[in-house]
């Protein structure tokens, strides 16, 4: 199956620029769920980089531990917590996002995994699933099919191998990310260089991104963009295929300014708004 090249004329097709009259009120509100004890970074990453795509409001569900982390370094985002201190025991919320995602920093405690189960039972919200979430639905195969259609997956290669097995070609590796996202009808976006965006047969190639993006937290930063774009009304594979190429985008533009060395997933953050730019 030869893949689908993904460039800026592609994107060009997909993007939806802002309308003048727009509000925060219509312009998408993100759920980010994540983060546990020492790991609160990861949803902070998130949550920065879904405002920072462009949605209207964002909310982080995360530990009490979190709380003080969240509101100061981002006061910008919303914050529910949960009950427990260090880890998610009860996804439970009243507001009524249009996306979410889950996983970063999440951890892979006990009570989050029932936690976790219990959420995707009653969730019929477009849905990001990232990290550790994809970690536990790797221990739980069965809830795999507790999905909505088109939940968008986000594994790195080691997440990847938990969920479909290992592989022993890239041949072997795409067959059967292809199998699992018809058996489950899931976007699974396959982190790497490059990154695929699989959707049942259908493969999508990126043509963004580099090497500066094996940093901590970049993975955290596509999810928050991913989980933007689901938020702002985007169908789940365009919000996959528009955040993995702005991601990737973000990294070229950055570098030559960053340098490898010195390229954090918080660069990502700060450079997007010259990537919007570029697209104009
Ligand atoms: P994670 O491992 O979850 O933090 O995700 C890492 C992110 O960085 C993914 O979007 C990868 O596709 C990207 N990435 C990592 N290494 C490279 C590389 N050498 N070239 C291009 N992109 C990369
Ligand atoms: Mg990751």
């Amino acid at each position: 199956m030869k893949p689908i090249f993904i460039d800026k004329s592609e994107i060009i097709k997909r993007y939806k620029p802002i309308n003048k009259y727009t509000h925060k009120g219509i312009q998408g509100h993100a759920l980010l769920i994540g983060g546990s004890y020492g790991k609160i970074g990861s949803v902070c990453l998130s949550a920065k980089a879904a405002l920072k795509t462009g949605c209207g409001l964002v909310t982080a569900f995360i530990p009490k531990c979190g709380y003080e982390i969240v509101q100061i370094s981002i006061p910008e985002v919303m914050v529910l917590t949960d009950k427990e201190e260090e880890f998610i025991s009860n996804i439970n919320f009243q507001i009524l996002p249009q996306a979410i995602g889950i996983g970063p920093g999440i951890g892979q405690e006990f009570s989050t995994q029932n936690a976790f189960q219990k959420f995707l039972k009653s969730n019929k919200i477009p849905l990001v699933i990232d990290a550790d979430a994809l970690n536990i639905l790797s221990l739980h195969k069965s809830w795999m099919t507790l999905l909505q259609p088109k939940t968008v997956l986000t594994p790195h290669p080691k997440e990847l191998e938990r969920l479909i097995g290992k592989w022993n070609s890239d041949e072997d590796k795409m067959d059967k990310t292809i199998a699992f996202s018809l058996q489950y009808d899931l976007i699974v976006v396959m982190k790497g260089a490059p990154t695929y965006i699989i959707d049942g047969d259908t493969i999508y190639q990126n043509t963004t991104g580099n090497a500066a993006l094996a940093t901590a937290g970049s993975g955290d930063v596509l999810t928050g963009m991913i989980t933007s774009l689901l938020a702002q009304s985007y169908e789940p594979l365009n919000a996959a295929i528009i955040g993995v190429y702005l991601h990737g985008l973000t990294a070229d533009i950055a570098l030559p300014e960053t340098g490898y060395q010195s390229f954090i997933a918080s660069t990502i953050i700060d450079t997007i708004g010259k990537t919007y730019l570029s697209l104009e």
